[in-house]
């Protein structure tokens, strides 16, 4: 009988334990693979940017994506920390999320929200963007009043009501429950300086100039305007509005390398991307490495294994040879197949590697860079999908 009791008492106590455990921050091993994510370039980047923006416009930092990778919680928390207080996301998910974490200012929802969650919208405190009339009239057809960003479509043809439907969206205004606190367009080729595109871009601007001065006409008080993306503000910053919406440029890099913007401030990455040699074997002529024989050595030579793979984000296009890692200041090939979980770098030049040692597949390692801008270039992409795929079994460091 009294064994019984001390049993279920243990048990009590074992559940007690269990639901008592609240999540603490993980504890970081830089042991496997590790983002370095330096909080003072990111601090350095904001107050570039800022001092870019004409009087009256305000940074709405893009934070979707966990952040393009960097950590959005953390990411957000430090940004409020420096005084930001307007942030924007892709997807409800991701408000309710920084709400969860504390993050204060306005929460803008970039993409389409379901009108059934206004609920949450109210409860979290967040602004959607009304991304055409019917989601307007969706959208208002609940009874309680919500906080909304009318989206234009002035030719990206992605998500906004079309430009030339000034009534509809004259209409919008005029939803009870819509508190419309913004009206914004996106610019589908800023990035570009070519004529064409620069054409195509001052079309988009004057379309949507032309819609807000109608609305004007109308009596309509406009709310907070925004146009410009990263790209928008770099080669348009002469644009009047009440935001930019910056993302890749925040976090310090340029979509693409050698991208020629009008005006080209000194930003700095945020990310180092790093991970750990785990082993070191000799490899005969003739012999091959890795998944599908992918690579022969051609002569002796000396292999590491790295604790990283396409999990973690490297792009399996990086195989045989398309990518490079930093290792004791030297840039060594990736040879073979990139697998899941580990990749393979020829060492053989390289002397002295070990067990432990640190290898950088983004950032700097003695005098040698690898570049983010490099490294999408190589997997022909652009940095905002490279960072933003990076796996979430990566450690974060923040510095
Ligand atoms: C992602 C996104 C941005 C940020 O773009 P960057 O080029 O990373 O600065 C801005 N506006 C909208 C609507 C977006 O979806």
């Amino acid at each position: 009988m009294k064994e019984k009791r001390e049993y279920s008492m243990a048990i009590a106590s074992a559940l007690r334990r269990k639901t008592k455990k609240v999540p603490v921050l993980e504890q970081v091993h830089m042991d496997r693979a590790w983002a370095e994510i330096h909080l003072t370039n990111l601090d350095h980047n904001v107050k570039v940017l800022c001092d870019m923006l004409p009087n009256g416009c305000e940074l709405m930092v893009v934070v979707k994506a966990n952040a393009y990778g960097h950590g959005d919680v953390e990411v957000a928390r430090y940004l409020n920390r420096i005084g930001v207080s307007s942030f924007a996301v892709a997807t409800i998910e991701e408000g309710i999320r920084l709400r969860t974490y504390g993050i204060k200012g306005s929460i803008l929802i970039l993409g389409y929200t379901d009108p059934q969650r206004v609920p949450e919208l109210i409860r979290y405190c967040l602004s959607q963007t009304v991304v055409d009339y019917k989601h307007a009239k969706q959208l208002n057809a609940s009874d309680q009043q919500i906080s909304v960003h009318i989206k234009i479509d002035t030719g990206m043809h992605r998500l906004g009501e079309c430009c030339n439907n000034a009534v509809e969206i004259e209409s919008i205004f005029q939803c009870h429950n819509l508190k419309v606190c913004g009206i914004y367009t996106h610019l589908c080729v800023a990035d570009s300086t070519q004529e064409d595109d620069v054409a195509f871009t001052k079309e988009q601007l004057n379309h949507f100039y032309t819609l807000l001065e109608q609305l004007k006409q109308h009596q309509i008080s406009l709310p907070k305007i925004h146009i410009q993306s990263s790209y928008g503000i770099l080669n348009y910053p002469e644009l009047q509005c009440s935001y930019v919406r910056i993302g890749i440029a925040l976090y310090g890099v340029f979509s693409t390398p050698g991208n020629k913007t009008k005006i080209q401030p000194e930003l700095r990455p945020v990310l180092s991307l790093k991970t750990r040699v785990v082993l070191i074997r000799q490899i005969a002529a003739g012999e091959s490495v890795g998944y599908g024989r992918a690579f022969y050595a051609s002569r002796n030579i000396r292999i590491a294994v790295l604790s990283i793979g396409y999990a973690d984000g490297v792009p399996r296009s990086l195989s045989c040879v398309r990518g490079k890692v930093l290792i004791h200041g030297c840039r060594a090939p990736i040879i073979g197949r990139i697998c899941m979980d580990q990749l393979m770098i020829d060492i053989t030049d390289i002397h002295d590697v070990k067990r432990g040692d640190i290898a950088t597949l983004i950032g700097e390692d003695g005098s040698e860079v690898i570049t983010a801008e490099e490294v999408a270039a190589a997997s022909e992409t652009i940095t905002n999908e490279l960072l933003s795929r990076l796996g979430n079994r990566l450690e974060k460091v923040y510095l």
